[in-house]
């Protein structure tokens, strides 16, 4: 399966706000071996997002939206998931329960809080309190780091990759003396290889078994000048 992340935030597109969400979702998808295709960050505007949501849905396996649910009026994306489908956001009976069976009073039980898409399952907000809802293959999630983390993990088990295997080497030499080592490594081990220049070079280097991911280490490590090994899992 792959999956399009949409980040939700007129903040993320000023640079008040660190897209830390997307991140998160990326690493955390990766670790399952689940490809993200697209981050893609929208403004705070109906239009816009309906636009995004509807393209990735007919385009990727399955779309993760986050942000922009709370009961504010900035925050429009239940409306606009909804609208992505052509459907309405009507009072979801389910989040209205979970809410009163969690302590709710009727101030926090206002129309913003429980009404979904028609036809969602909804999600429960275990940190926060405006819940999500996943319509047909779009998960939609809270913006607040705490609130989105928690309630993707509740939905975890829906995104099931092949989980690759890296390892990388720290070498100590210009990126442009590795360019023949690179295209020689990729004609002799079935491995995907990235480059991160910073102080050194962080080759981190990816394939579908820890051995072949090993055996391809070792071949740079044999051929390079090192700093250290870094990391391997
Ligand atoms: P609330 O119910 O609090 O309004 P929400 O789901 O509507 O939550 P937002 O209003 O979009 O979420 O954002 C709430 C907080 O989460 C803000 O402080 C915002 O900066 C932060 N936030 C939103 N999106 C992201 C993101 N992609 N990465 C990191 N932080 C984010
Ligand atoms: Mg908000």
């Amino acid at each position: 399966m792959n999956v399009a992340i949409v980040t939700v935030g007129d903040e993320l597109l000023v640079g008040d706000t660190e897209n830390t969400n997307a991140t998160w979702l990326c690493a955390r998808l990766a670790d399952r071996g689940v490809p993200v295709r697209r981050v893609t960050v929208v403004p705070d505007e109906v239009a816009e997002i309906a636009r995004v949501v509807n393209e990735y849905h007919a385009e990727y396996d399955a779309v993760i939206v986050t942000g922009g649910l709370g009961p504010t009026h900035d925050d429009v994306t239940m409306e606009a998931v909804a609208a992505a489908f052509g459907r309405e956001c009507v009072q979801n009976e389910e989040a209205a329960a979970w809410l009163a069976d969690h302590g709710y009073s009727a101030d926090d039980l206002t129309a913003e809080t429980t009404h979904l898409p028609a036809g969602c399952r909804p999600l429960s907000n275990e940190a926060g309190v405006a819940p999500g809802a996943v319509v047909e293959s779009v998960y939609v999630l809270p913006g607040v780091p705490t609130e989105m983390k928690a309630m993707f993990e509740s939905i975890v088990d829906e995104f099931d990759g092949t989980p690759t295997h890296t390892v990388t080497v720290d070498v100590d030499e210009p990126e442009s003396a590795l360019l023949d080592r690179f295209t020689e490594l990729q004609e002799a081990f079935d491995v995907s290889v990235g480059s991160y220049p910073g102080e050194s070079v962080t080759v981190k280097i990816t394939a579908a078994t820890a051995d072949e991911a090993e055996r391809a280490a070792a071949w740079v490590r044999e051929r390079s000048e090192l700093v250290d090994i870094v990391d391997s899992k």
